[in-house]
């Protein structure tokens, strides 16, 4: 029981910061000349999206009990080595952001997907930070994939899941997932490699397009997703590369 509920308490107590970082930005004029888009956001958006991004918590809630209470002992507290906490980490962080940009990505290139399920977040064109939670509940639940499909390899292979690298892996994508929504300038992300910077994520959103990935941004390198801005306008690498070599054909024809 006790590892569900501090599951639940770090899941609960970044969203409440969340709260107020989102609110701190709206009221107060300190993040003015940090934001990323010259659009002004209208603070009446967020108070309409906020009974969706409740209605998620309360999932959140409902699928932390109904998703670890059946397997609480396959979860161990004690102290984990180095070695221990460095690799289910690590897993943790892999495993669900792979799963992630090819989720993301399918939401955009299903087109049936996009117009009923991945348009409601797209509605936040100009985030603030909770808003990584204003996505359609079915979005959100089916984003837990990966959490979960790591929890099993962990647990089937291992015997047990440590808490404390899961709760680390709970603790740096909450907090890291405010910061890519917050639209504003990245604070710590762009000092840290290959890892998903809120610039990355805001151009997304303000493109409607490409920069998939959330945590690690090497994912759309490899894949060649990731934005560029060409001659004024934004491009993914691999259209970018299609023109190349067009021009290339042209040239030689
Ligand atoms: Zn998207
Ligand atoms: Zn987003």
């Amino acid at each position: 029981m006790k590892i569900v509920i501090i599951t639940l308490s770090i899941a609960l107590v970044c969203n409440l910061l969340g709260f107020i970082y989102s609110y701190t930005i709206l009221y107060s004029k300190w993040f003015n000349n940090k934001r990323l888009q010259s659009i002004k956001y209208k603070p009446s958006d967020f108070w309409e999206r906020l009974p969706l991004i409740g209605f998620n918590i309360l999932l959140l809630i409902l699928f932390t009990l109904g998703g670890m209470w059946p397997v609480k002992d396959y979860f161990t507290m004690e102290a984990p080595s180095v070695l221990t906490f460095i690799w289910q980490f690590a897993a943790f962080m892999l495993i669900d952001d792979v799963y992630f940009y090819f989720f993301h990505r399918y939401n955009h290139e299903n087109k049936w997907l996009y117009k009923k399920i991945h348009r409601i977040h797209h509605k936040a064109f100009n985030p603030i930070p909770l808003e990584y939670l204003y996505v359609h509940p079915l979005e959100w639940m089916g984003g837990t994939v990966g959490i979960a499909a790591t929890a099993a390899l962990i647990g089937f292979t291992m015997g047990e899941i440590n808490c404390w690298p899961f709760w680390a892996f709970a603790l740096v994508r909450n907090l890291h997932e405010l910061e890519i929504h917050s639209g504003l300038k990245s604070i710590f992300s762009q000092y840290i490699p290959f890892n998903g910077t809120t610039e990355h994520h805001d151009l997304h959103h303000a493109k409607l397009k490409g920069n998939y990935a959330s945590t690690f941004s090497f994912w759309d390198k490899l894949f060649k997703t990731d934005l560029h801005i060409v001659d004024g306008k934004c491009r993914t690498k691999a259209q970018l590369d299609e023109m190349g070599q067009l021009q290339e054909e042209k040239a030689a024809a």
